[in-house]
């Protein structure tokens, strides 16, 4: 491996024709790619240089990457890396420092800035500590294990030691994500060990009422409940107040997965459908979701430092230090660990809490423009009014002869938008998550000219999807 000043000219001067190139291509390129396959290559014996190898990754590779950090990719909660995070990313690349404890490098102390800025943003208490993540999945199984130490200690079992075979435990929630059931898994829970607690008709929200009568016969200290903060389908919020005080009165532990539900903190407060997350003993968020940060990037918080640090930290005399911080490997899965809070610390220092809330607010908007428009088709029908960033809702099978998934195959390969699929009280639908910065009500428009132009062929005895 060789380098010298040239490589550094060369590696620049790629780099700027694929910024431009794709940049250019955003809005005509499909937004999903219809090419998945890479043709079988040998593994190289001598390998090339760095124009040879880029020849290979514009003819092969780039061409049939999605438009998912476009405006109209719709699918999920994907987000798009927006231009100051991009930068900082590359700079991560480029200084390349290892976030895993501190003692050689700044970087420690701008992760920790980073999520004091998190804190602030979200006007959440100083008193929660934690660290980024590569995902609120791995924030969920931090959270997890954390509830696993909670427990064990108020049961006189230190799980991270001895292992989680003695412990007693009831876990309760209504509507968690996959990401959670994986976690409590992989935390050795078992993915199946969960009580459900009801929704209420027509959400995905916690019945509170049936949560106090589970938790009423459960002995003290067993108890770990899980809250959504924006569940991913119906973006339905928890109680978060009314929870946290059964909590309290029960001894239970409350874990609030609030992925990119907490934005909506940006847009109404502290007051808003958030209210009371700053009671939550963890907390999950995502950054590579609706802060338009680079994958990958996830928060876990928790007020519990003590807890994460027992369940991540392990002695080894190789790792010994005089850090002033707590070094991030004793509080997450990983040891070595990208700078991936650089991107969030640039975001949050280059565009402010004004320009963040920004964003979001136009990505209401859209959801919302999108939801009246389908609400006034006849050939549609919105399944849940919208009430934050995410479109539920399906074609009227009957009017159009097709069914739900058939329609959202045609679109996604029109490669005008793409939507993810969901279930609706049982029903197949489709879903459009708002939550790129660069979305606009023209993108808005050509998503609904794609819809209509489903209609219109589906209505011509002629047309063939
Ligand atoms: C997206 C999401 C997750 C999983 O997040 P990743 O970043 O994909 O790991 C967990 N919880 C909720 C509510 C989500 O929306």
């Amino acid at each position: 491996m060789q380098h010298n000043s040239e490589t550094g000219n060369t590696m620049i001067e790629a780099l700027k024709e694929h910024y431009h190139q794709f940049h250019k291509s955003l809005p005509n390129r499909s937004v999903a790619s219809q090419v998945l396959d890479l043709p079988e290559q040998p593994l190289s014996e001598h390998g090339c240089d760095l124009l040879r190898l880029d020849e290979d990754i514009v003819e092969t590779i780039t061409p049939h990457f999605s438009g998912s950090n476009g405006g109209r990719y719709l699918g999920f909660v994907t987000g798009g890396a927006n231009p100051i995070a991009t930068y900082a990313d590359w700079l991560v690349s480029l200084y390349d420092q290892n976030v895993s404890k501190g003692g050689d490098s700044i970087a420690t102390a701008v992760e920790y800035q980073a999520l004091k800025w998190l804190k602030t943003l979200f006007t959440l208490p100083g008193s929660f500590d934690g660290l980024f993540t590569t995902g609120a999945t791995a924030a969920n199984f931090l959270a997890a294990l954390t509830a696993r130490q909670h427990l064990g200690e108020l049961q006189g079992i230190n799980v991270a030691e001895n292992g989680i075979g003695a412990l007693k435990h009831s876990i309760f929630s209504a509507c968690p994500h996959a990401s959670m059931v994986k976690s409590l898994g992989m935390a050795g829970f078992g993915q199946k060990k969960w009580f459900q607690v009801n929704s209420h008709g027509g959400k995905e929200s916690m019945d509170v009422t049936h949560l106090e009568e589970l938790l009423s016969v459960q002995e003290g200290g067993q108890s770990i409940v899980i809250a959504s903060a924006g569940t991913v389908t119906g973006t339905d919020f928890d109680d978060l107040n009314a929870i946290a005080e059964l909590c309290k009165r029960y001894g239970a532990w409350l874990h609030v997965d609030a992925a990119f539900g907490i934005f909506e903190r940006l847009v109404n407060g502290p007051q808003g459908k958030t209210n009371g997350i700053e009671k939550a003993d963890s907390i999950t968020l995502d950054c590579h979701k609706w802060l338009n940060v680079p994958y990958d990037c996830g928060v876990f918080l928790t007020r519990h430092k003590k807890h994460l640090q027992a369940s991540c930290d392990v002695a080894a005399p190789y790792l010994v230090g005089d850090d002033q911080f707590t070094p991030f490997m004793s509080l997450g899965v990983e040891n070595s660990r990208r700078f991936r809070a650089f991107p969030v610390w640039a975001t949050l220092k280059a565009y402010g809490k004004l320009g963040v809330t920004k964003a979001i607010e136009g990505n209401l908007a859209q959801a919302g423009q999108l939801a009246d428009w389908l609400e006034a088709n006849e050939y549609f029908q919105l399944v849940k009014p919208c009430e934050l960033n995410v479109v539920l809702f399906k074609p009227d099978s009957v009017k159009l002869g097709k069914s739900t998934q058939e329609c959202m195959q045609w679109l996604n390969n029109q490669g005008e938008v793409f939507f993810s699929p969901g279930q609706w009280q049982g029903e197949p639908i489709m879903r459009a998550a708002f939550s790129n910065w660069t979305t606009t009500e023209l993108d808005v428009k050509r998503v609904i000219d794609a819809l209509q132009e489903l209609v219109t062929i589906t209505q011509n005895p002629m047309g063939t999807m």
